[in-house]
């Protein structure tokens, strides 16, 4: 049985699809957008189009960004010889709230998964490498400590280990399947002073 008039129903259904909302989730959202001025409706349905229109990767670090280069790959001050791998944006956030980093990023937007057929072509590797060939001191691989993340850093590891480049592994202060996003800031600082030689 419909409960709700056609409109309705599709907009409780499109926000449903959103991870993190479940269907009373998306019930409250859709009535809450129903009663708000049409003003805003429009400046929130706009920026999430002009979002969806102008981000795009990072032309140097794949982050997102609304210009070629993101923010931290414009920042003169950063240091363009220490890049921190990371496998999402997020990880890359949390990185960056820490305030301490002062080096580059590589978003790697995956890692290396044979079960869910993920292989190293599929992720950001052969642009990080095209990177090394530049002046570069140190990479620090910060994946998850998850299989998937582990096994990525093998491979990173193996990959930059002849270019003489140093390859560092964020300790293993990060819980084994830990999430990077999660993870409080005094942690991820710990586990990146912490790094060790891969
Ligand atoms: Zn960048």
């Amino acid at each position: 049985m419909d409960y709700y008039s056609g409109e309705i129903a599709r907009l409780i259904e499109e926000l449903s699809s959103l991870p993190g909302i479940g269907a009373k989730s998306a019930q409250r959202l859709a009535f809450h957008i129903l009663s708000m001025p049409k003003e805003h409706v429009e400046a929130l349905s706009s920026a999430i189009l002009s979002a969806k229109n102008n981000v795009r990767y990072c032309s140097c670090c794949f982050n997102l960004t609304d210009q070629e280069l993101c923010p931290v790959c414009a920042d003169s001050a950063r240091d363009k010889k220490t890049i921190m791998v990371v496998e999402n944006t997020r990880d890359l956030v949390a990185y960056e709230k820490t305030g301490k980093y002062e080096g580059v990023y590589h978003v790697l937007h995956g890692a290396i998964s044979p079960m869910l057929g993920i292989g190293p072509g599929d992720i950001r590797l052969k642009e990080l490498m095209s990177r090394l060939a530049g002046d570069v001191d140190e990479v620090i691989v910060a994946t998850n400590s998850s299989l998937e993340g582990e096994t990525t850093a093998m491979y990173i590891s193996k990959l930059i280990k002849p270019t003489g480049i140093r390859v560092t592994r964020i300790a293993s202060g990060v819980p084994v399947g830990g999430d990077l996003e999660y993870i409080d800031e005094v942690t991820l600082l710990r586990a990146l002073q912490g790094r060790t030689e891969l």
